[in-house]
């Protein structure tokens, strides 16, 4: 995947993408990723990059010539041949979650822009921006945090990112349920034990106690995913059953 991003601090970027998974990604060419300093297309004498919003308030806004030269030029170095999304990170976005993190994984080029102060003139989210996305109900200093959780997320979708030891098919969200609790040696830490259920070798039981784990846990914490899962018979008895011990 092509993933240009357009930003006044790349330095942001150093630790959250040049580390772990995400570099490894990169090492096997699985991730192409790109910084451009937006202010190095700004075409006037001071470099300036923001300015006063027209009608007053407070704070300053990124203006719409560098970010346009600087999405014009990123654009250009993309094979025509693949689709583009541009996302601009916001808080009046929607709100990112895995079912979107899964839909943007398939992608072949995304770019992001990355606002900061104020945000950016309107222009540029109207004519360059296909997704605006926040990544929560807060204010954030700027788009580079967002950009990089965004981009972790989609990462370890696209396969050959994870190993299988790592597959996250199994992991919270992917299905709508919480995942279940795992354990690891020792199997008595400090007088804890494990379920015993989990040493007993039995890949069904296991199976059964995991997936109760996981029902029981989304129903306890988000209801409202519960409501998306794609239940079997049995899944709905264990619900019952829950509800009447309650
Ligand atoms: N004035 C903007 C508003 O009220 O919507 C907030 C600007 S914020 C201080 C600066 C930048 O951080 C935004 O342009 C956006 O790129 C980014 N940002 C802040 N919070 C975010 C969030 N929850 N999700 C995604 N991006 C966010």
């Amino acid at each position: 995947m092509i993933i240009k991003i357009l930003t006044l601090f790349p330095e942001m970027f150093k630790g959250p993408l040049d580390t772990s998974i995400i570099k490894n990604a990169q090492d096997k060419e699985i991730l192409d990723i790109e910084y451009i300093n937006i202010r190095d297309y700004a075409n006037n004498k001071h470099k300036k990059v923001d300015d006063y919003p027209y009608g007053g308030g407070s704070g300053m806004l990124m203006t719409a010539q560098p970010v346009f030269d600087s999405h014009a030029a990123v654009l250009a170095q993309i094979p025509s041949s693949k689709k583009v999304r541009t996302i601009y990170c916001s808080p009046k976005g929607k709100i990112f979650n895995q079912e979107m993190a899964i839909e943007l994984s398939k992608e072949e080029a995304l770019v992001f822009i990355c606002g900061h102060y104020e945000g950016v003139d309107q222009r540029i989210i109207d004519e360059l921006v296909t997704d605006e996305i926040s990544i929560g109900d807060y204010v954030l200093t700027g788009g580079e945090l967002p950009t990089a959780v965004i981009i972790d997320a989609i990462a370890r979708l696209i396969p050959g990112v994870l190993g299988q030891k790592e597959s996250y098919e199994d992991e919270s969200l992917y299905s709508n349920l919480l995942e279940y609790p795992q354990y690891t040696r020792p199997q008595n830490f400090r007088g804890l034990t494990v379920p015993p259920v989990l040493l007993s070798g039995n890949h069904q039981e296991i199976n059964t106690w995991r997936r109760k784990a996981s029902i029981k846990l989304t129903m306890e914490r988000r209801p409202d995913l519960l409501k998306k899962v794609d239940l079997s018979k049995e899944d709905k008895e264990y619900i019952k059953f829950i509800k009447t011990d309650d």
